[in-house]
């Protein structure tokens, strides 16, 4: 049943993408306000969290 594969293989293909693409641009980072265990949202080159609205830019220098 190839047909079943092609979904399974695309919805792992989906995840690691997310998950690869999260760590490469920026380790998951917790927002300061709220502790560790809420993360923040890591946009282009920002970070939000949705809980305070904290906003952290990054990558002004370190790039
Ligand atoms: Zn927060």
């Amino acid at each position: 049943m190839p047909k079943k594969e092609k979904t399974k293989r695309r919805q792992s293909k989906r995840y690691e993408k997310y998950k690869v693409v999260d760590g490469k641009v920026k380790r998951p980072r917790y927002c300061p306000r709220c502790g560790p265990g809420v993360l923040l949202a890591v946009s282009s080159d920002r970070a939000h969290c949705g809980k305070c609205h904290y906003t952290e830019f990054s990558g002004s220098g370190e790039k």
